[in-house]
């Protein structure tokens, strides 16, 4: 007899009869002599009409009061499912969020779990109960000690799910939604998009928060971390969906489930070159063009940074093996030969980054690495993040003291080093999956001091306020003054916050101006295989090309390569880099199988 966990999303309740039908699946579940925990979300589009009635009143609700409205709708779903399994004859109580005790940080809106009080729950299955928990919802203890409701974030229900399953050691988290499981990208604007058997926790991570919305990162980032058997599947169809893999799991954080540092490890890659080329003419196809180049020539290509100045040219920044140095620099010259520009290029460089699960979901973590190098005085050439890795690339002179600086920072030991890894043992797919986000924005910093300590300060600023950064562009060029600019992407509902934030900053460096981009989607690709396999990047390069789509800015981390471009391509820039990688596939839409909510 096994333990599950099993959560049905928005869809898979929205209506009487699909909740008759998963209380009829859940019943099976139970006749093959399981013990089954359900949570459930909020059914159909709820969540999104109770916001806009909040919206319809005010445009700044209290969080409190937005959290109190919008737990309702998980209450309804909770008590309508238990009638319906009470109906058909299976034992069955429905539970809030703090009726279970699911105890969270008391910031409202985007609540962490700390705790998972299980005794109820156990009790409820000890005698013959299926127990209906509410998803996406919590409690903390407010001012004075009195019980709040917290709610997670949205799409929160998968999290409460995995959470659940870790605290229950169950034998599994299935996560039943309206497709068949976790596929090569979204298939509501990519229709030939392709099932997957499994995919790594750490490559789900990178795609779900680069806007894979299938799945909730922090649900990834617990069931990678506690190591929760977890599947996604369709909850129209007995096929079983996709399975994520991770590494074995670390036992419960006594610090709070959701909290401890996400960082477990730091590399980092000696003899590395770092190549710039700046003044290139911004358009379509010229990254396509140099990145093929390199590839051609055998040149495997590691970070790669690309950023737009004045809205005319184009600085590249990349990083390869020091041992091709000479040949990379030699292929780009003559890529520059036709179109202009100027070139830079330099050894002796080292690559160190920190990685884990959930690091750009704390903005705090990339701050305070950058923190940590410069209080060494280290500048910084290059930086890349992404939601399982931060890297820096900095001087090879400053590799020792920085590595002893930032093992110390945070609290990682010898054992957890790795140190010029190998990249030739990948059997893994280059691209797995590509995802697209449309709700980011642009933002520049022009005229920053050029010294250690600045990608910091803007960090830090933006931390404390909550504020997540990607794609942290710092400019090759340098003004006549000496100062550059930073370049860097925000989630769109973040950006007049961002403002405030970065006010104080701006004040203390004469001249520093912030510049709003354009409106953006960034396209990303993600498969562990990318840093094993040589031309990733110029594939992708010339799949948007190759749809007329300009690239405003790059940003690589190991498993992923990301594309800004303009709002309007994004659509057509995704469905052009799954094409690209060959992801596509015969039609879904048959496979699916009838009755699913995307085929109406
Ligand atoms: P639920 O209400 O069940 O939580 P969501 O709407 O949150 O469902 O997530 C399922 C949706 O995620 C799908 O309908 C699909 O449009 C979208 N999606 C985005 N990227 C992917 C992907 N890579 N694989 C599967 N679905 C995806
Ligand atoms: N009902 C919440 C939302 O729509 C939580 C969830 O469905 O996961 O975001
Ligand atoms: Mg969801």
């Amino acid at each position: 007899m096994a333990l599950l966990v099993q959560k049905f999303g928005g869809t898979s309740v929205g209506s009487v009869e699909r909740i008759k039908a998963v209380a009829e699946r859940i019943s099976r579940c139970r006749d093959e002599g399981n013990d089954v925990v359900v949570v459930v979300s909020a059914m159909g589009h709820t969540t999104d009409e109770l916001t806009g009635l909040a919206a319809a009143i005010t445009d700044t609700p209290p969080q409190r009061e937005m959290d109190m409205l919008l737990a309702s709708g998980e209450q309804v779903s909770i008590a309508l499912l238990a009638m319906a399994l009470n109906q058909r004859g299976v034992a069955a109580v429905s539970m809030t969020g703090p009726q279970v005790g699911i105890v969270t940080e008391s910031t409202h809106g985007r609540a962490r779990i700390l705790d998972i009080r299980t005794d109820r729950i156990r009790g409820h299955l000890a005698d013959g109960r299926v127990v209906v928990v509410a998803g996406f919802q919590g409690t903390s203890s407010g001012a004075g000690g009195v019980a709040e409701i917290t709610t997670l974030g949205r799409g929160g229900s998968d999290t409460s799910a995995v959470a659940l399953a870790a605290a229950l050691n169950a034998d599994a988290c299935e996560i039943y939604t309206d497709v068949p499981g976790v596929l090569s990208t979204d298939p509501r604007k990519v229709v030939d998009a392709q099932l997957m058997d499994e995919i790594s926790c750490d490559e789900m991570l990178e795609l779900a928060s680069l806007g894979a919305s299938v799945l909730h990162p922090r649900a990834v980032e617990i069931a990678r971390n506690y190591g929760v058997l977890m599947v996604v599947r369709s909850s129209w169809s007995e096929a079983p969906g996709t399975r994520l893999t991770s590494r074995r799991g670390r036992v419960l954080n006594q610090a709070g489930l959701e909290l401890g540092s996400p960082v477990d490890g730091v590399e980092q890659m000696e003899h590395q070159a770092v190549i710039a080329l700046s003044h290139i003419p911004d358009q379509p196809g010229i990254a396509a063009r140099l990145f093929e180049t390199l590839s051609g020539a055998g040149i495997n290509v590691d970070l790669i940074i690309q950023s737009t100045h004045d809205g005319t040219s184009n600085d590249i920044t990349f990083t390869v093996a020091e041992t091709d140095l000479d040949a990379a620099r030699r292929v780009s010259q003559t890529v520059l030969d036709n179109l202009g520009g100027e070139l830079a290029a330099e050894g002796g460089m080292t690559k160190l980054s920190i990685s884990g699960a959930g690091i750009m979901g704390r903005p705090g973590i990339a701050a305070g690495l950058f923190h940590c190098l410069s209080q060494q005085g280290i500048n910084l050439r290059l930086i890349a993040t992404s939601e399982v890795k931060v890297s820096c690339v900095i001087d090879a002179d400053a590799g020792r003291k920085a590595l002893q600086a930032v093992q110390e920072a945070f609290d990682v030991d010898d054992a957890q080093v790795v140190l010029n890894s190998d990249l030739n043992s990948s059997n893994e797919p280059e691209v797995r999956g590509v995802a697209l986000d449309r709700d980011q924005a642009q933002l520049s910093v022009r005229h920053v001091p050029d010294r250690p300590g600045t990608a910091a300060a803007l960090c830090s600023a933006l931390a404390e306020r909550g504020i997540s950064l990607d794609a942290i562009v710092q400019s090759e060029r340098q003004h006549g003054d000496g100062s550059r600019d930073i370049s860097f992407i925000l989630r769109r509902d973040d950006r007049s916050l961002a403002d405030v934030a970065l006010a104080p900053l701006l004040a203390q460096w004469p001249g520093a101006a912030l510049e709003e981009g354009e409106a953006i989607a960034r396209v990303s690709a993600v498969g562990a295989g990318m840093p094993a396999t040589p031309g990733t990047a110029g594939r992708m390069f010339r799949a948007l090309a190759g749809a007329g789509i300009n690239i405003a800015l790059i940003a690589t981390s190991e498993i992923r390569t990301s594309c800004v471009v303009a709002e309007q391509d994004g659509v057509a820039a995704l469905q052009a880099v799954h094409a690209g990688f060959g992801l596509g596939g015969q039609e879904q839409r048959t496979a699916r199988g009838s009755g699913s909510p995307l085929d109406s």
